[in-house]
């Protein structure tokens, strides 16, 4: 697939752009830890390390108070992933988020206010190598431009916006224009795609929980992908943390963009199953999806398709009453008791990541 040829800005030490592989985001849904509170804060960089490992690049915190100075410096400092700080409002905070260290900010200059805060803001990132997003949705556009198509009208926006960081020779620029209704939300990004060459960060806001969420960031943002437009992507969910990564990585690598991780093939099951293959699954979906490893990895509730899928599997697991076979490349590896197939599955992954 061709992708849209776009400027290359730096993120930390993550390039989004000019041709970088597709960033994944997701967004810390909690406030800063208390910087007094080590074990709580801890806890966070044990986190992030997870988010990092399952295939996430990018991590955004709300910065929403100057007592956050401290820890978000530390932050700043110890993730194992670049950081974002996300302001409202308030351009002091981007100022005071930028001293921190974070190695981007996303704002809406809409929301800042008058211009010169916002040329501050972007004085003051340019001064410290951070990138800025350009954040938009169709919610908080300019009350005429609401008035307007909510496409067009953040698209102008952000044209606008654009000028504004171009005057004061500021680059390291990346767009977003998001929308909750996924026709406008395709519909601005294309059109935004074919009028500048800034990196674009592709998401859907406010999109729901997990199934109206992933059906429409795939609808919308699947759509744009495979048009080769998009740099960075977040799916945002009313959900955990970790299905955010995993929705964004399963679709790169559905639509061919992103070979790493586990393809699980699983059968639904039906009344020919004599193995718990939804049960197995559930108990290792999490082990498997939090691997970056290429593999695919097929659970098959019965004989009849589980040798037939084993074959195209690096591992395929399926079974006859209280007998588990597991399978490597087609050929059976070992026949093991049901409650021994959980643990012979893993120590297999961890065998062949070893092999890598
Ligand atoms: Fe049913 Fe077996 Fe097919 Fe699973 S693999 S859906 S259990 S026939």
């Amino acid at each position: 697939m061709e992708r849209r040829t776009t400027r290359q800005v730096s993120v930390g030490d993550i390039c989004i752009g000019g041709g970088s592989h597709i960033a994944i985001q997701t967004m810390w849904d909690a406030p800063l830890p208390s910087n007094a509170n080590d074990q709580e804060y801890q806890a966070v960089l044990t986190m992030l390390r997870k988010y990092r490992t399952m295939g996430c690049d990018i991590i955004r915190f709300s910065y929403p108070s100057k007592q956050d100075h401290t820890v978000f410096s530390r932050v700043c400092q110890d993730s194992p992933i670049p950081v974002v700080a996300d302001i409202h409002f308030d351009w002091k905070l981007a100022m005071d988020a930028l001293d921190c260290g974070a190695h981007k900010i996303r704002i809406n200059p809409g929301n800042i206010g008058a211009r010169w805060k916002v040329d501050e803001v972007v004085r003051s990132a340019k001064d410290h190598g951070a990138a800025i997003r350009i954040g938009l949705n169709g919610g908080s556009l300019p009350m005429e431009l609401r008035m307007r198509a909510h496409a067009q009208g953040m698209v102008d926006t952000a044209l606008t916006y654009i000028e504004w960081f171009e005057a004061l020779d500021f680059h390291d620029i990346i767009l977003s224009v998001k929308d909750s209704d996924t026709q406008t939300t395709y519909e601005a990004y294309r059109n935004l795609s074919g009028l500048t060459d800034y990196p674009l960060h592709l998401g859907v806001t406010e999109a729901g929980g997990v199934v109206s969420s992933v059906t429409r960031s795939t609808w919308a943002l699947g759509r744009l992908l495979s048009e080769g437009i998009g740099d960075t992507i977040r799916i945002s969910i009313t959900d955990d943390r970790e299905f955010e990564i995993l929705a964004a990585r399963e679709l790169l690598r559905t639509i061919g963009l992103d070979a790493s991780g586990i393809r699980i093939v699983s059968c639904p099951r039906c009344g020919r199953a004599s193995f718990d293959s939804q049960g197995f699954l559930k108990k290792v979906q999490g082990r498997l999806m939090e691997s970056t490893m290429p593999l695919t990895v097929a659970i098959m509730g019965c004989q009849v398709n589980g040798p037939g899928e084993s074959s195209h599997a690096d591992l395929a697991v399926t079974g006859i009453g209280n007998r588990v076979f597991i399978y490597e490349h087609g050929k059976l590896l070992k026949e093991v008791p049901v409650n021994e197939a959980e643990i012979a599955l893993l120590d297999r992954l961890e065998v062949l990541s070893h092999a890598e």
